[in-house]
C-alpha cells in the first residue's frame, strides 16, 4: 500500500495515468455516440482499470477485502454448532469458510458430543490401566 506522505513522483505519475486510462473508459463507455461499437467492451475496461488503480494503491481490489480492512463490513460473528471438531474433539463453530474450532482446524471431520464422550471414556480407561 502507498503511503501519501511518503510518496514518489513515479508513483503519483502511474496513479495519473492509471485514473486517466479508467476515466477514458467510463467516459467511452457511458457516453459514446449511439451505436459506438462496443460500449460494453469498454465498461469491462473500466473495471479492470479500476481494479487495477485500487490495487496499486490499497494493495488489493478486493472489495470485501477492502470492506473489511476500512472497518465497513464484518464477518458475521460464527455460530456454535453441536458438532465437534474429530482431531481435538472441541465444539465446532460454523463460519463463511465452513466449520471450524477454537484450535483452528479448519474443514475437519465433525463428530457428535456423544462419540466425543465415548472416545473421552475409551482414553481414560486406558490410562488406567
Ligand atoms: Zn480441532
Amino acid at each position: 500500500m502507498l503511503n501519501p506522505n511518503k510518496i514518489k513522483k513515479s508513483e503519483a505519475i502511474k496513479i495519473i495515468r492509471l485514473y486517466e486510462e479508467y476515466t477514458r473508459a467510463v467516459v467511452a463507455a457511458r457516453i459514446g455516440p449511439l451505436g459506438f461499437p462496443a460500449c460494453g467492451d469498454f465498461f469491462l475496461l473500466s473495471q479492470q482499470k479500476e481494479d487495477e488503480l485500487q490495487e496499486y494503491l490499497f494493495g488489493t481490489s478486493n472489495l470485501v477485502q477492502l470492506g473489511e480492512m476500512w472497518g465497513i463490513i464484518k464477518e458475521p460473528k460464527s455460530k456454535k454448532t453441536k458438532l465437534y471438531c474429530i482431531i481435538c474433539k472441541r465444539v465446532q463453530y460454523r463460519t463463511l469458510s465452513g466449520l471450524v474450532c477454537k484450535k483452528g482446524h479448519g474443514g475437519a471431520s465433525s463428530i457428535s458430543r456423544t462419540e466425543v464422550k465415548k472416545i473421552r471414556l475409551r482414553k481414560k480407561k486406558r490410562e488406567e490401566i
